[in-house]
């Protein structure tokens, strides 16, 4: 018996849980482009949700991105998902194979995309360009997934993408010739928009600075976490909080409760201690209990 298919799903992956969960992994950065999502992103399914496709996964946590508009549009990754030749598709019936899929797009949340991609900066007629290209061994798996995702997502060639990219390095020039080493490094990080371009700066143009550390990348993103909550703070008391400030509050809320659960970085105690020294713990307290795996257990197994 097959499990009842709805021709359109409930969109639960827009709520603020999911959505905060996703900023957990991702930040305000598209999944495939590193393009800032500050001002609007989509929630993407990494296998399609198309009732051709991949429609049992709809609400599969794990198949879910944060994407900009463009990554998301029929034109560079849409419903595309290409698997190898000669392999088999997984459906609904063959799912437990899933991970054994000889998909072609790298997956964000499996594979080491930041070490799988690098923007490669090089001179051409005097100018100084940039482009997206695989660093992982020719001939491998690995390979044949960047350069798919790099060539199907239109990496390259959509101005949409490659000119944000383009602005990212100008910026880091102007940092360097300021000498805010601090500003370059903090932009260098995996929770920030075009963080691999500047990553590629500091390493070509200043090899001596250290690159940014795990623990210091999530040091900066909570601080710049809690300038968004000040500025919600604010329009809450100017009276212009609106329904979407105060869904993007909750998302936040939710994404330091996933941190709480599951610090990429630092550890459980200094995530706590920050959160104490912010007066976050009663508001994201009861929704990391809401995380913990114990609440996921069925209720008579819980510890009273
Ligand atoms: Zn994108």
């Amino acid at each position: 018996m097959q499990p009842a298919r709805r021709s359109k799903p409930a969109s639960h992956w827009t709520e603020p849980d999911v959505r905060g969960a996703l900023r957990a992994m991702q930040g305000w950065v598209c999944a495939y482009c590193l393009k800032d999502l500050a001002d609007g992103d989509e929630v993407e399914h990494f296998r399609p949700k198309a009732q051709s496709l991949y429609w049992w996964l709809a609400y599969e946590f794990t198949n879910y991105f944060l994407a900009c508009h463009g990554c998301n549009s029929p034109t560079n990754k849409g419903t595309r998902f290409p698997i190898e030749e000669g392999s088999a598709r997984v459906v609904y019936e063959t799912r437990d194979t899933l991970d054994a899929e000889g998909r072609l797009f790298a997956d964000p949340s499996l594979d080491p995309v930041d070490e799988w991609f690098h923007v490669d900066l090089f001179r051409l007629d005097g100018l100084i360009k940039l482009e997206v290209r695989p660093q992982v061994v020719r001939g491998t798996v690995d390979r044949t997934r960047a350069q798919r995702t790099i060539d199907d997502l239109r990496l390259n060639l959509d101005p949409d993408v490659t000119q944000p990219r383009h602005r990212a390095f100008v910026d880091a020039s102007k940092l360097h010739e300021r000498n805010d080493i601090l500003e370059l490094r903090r932009r260098a990080s995996r929770f920030q928009p075009q963080g691999l371009t500047y990553l590629a700066y500091l390493k070509d143009f200043l090899p001596e600075v250290s690159l940014p550390t795990s623990d210091e990348e999530l040091s900066w993103f909570l601080a710049e976490v809690n300038r968004k909550v000040t500025e919600y703070d604010r329009l809450c008391r100017d009276g212009q909080a609106d329904r979407q400030s105060d869904r993007r509050f909750e998302e936040i809320l939710w994404m330091l409760a996933a941190f709480w659960v599951d610090p990429p970085a630092l550890d459980v105690s200094r995530i706590e201690a920050w959160m104490d020294g912010h007066g976050f713990i009663a508001l994201v307290g009861p929704l990391r209990d809401r995380l913990l795996p114990s609440a996921m257990l069925p209720r008579d197994t819980r510890r009273p």
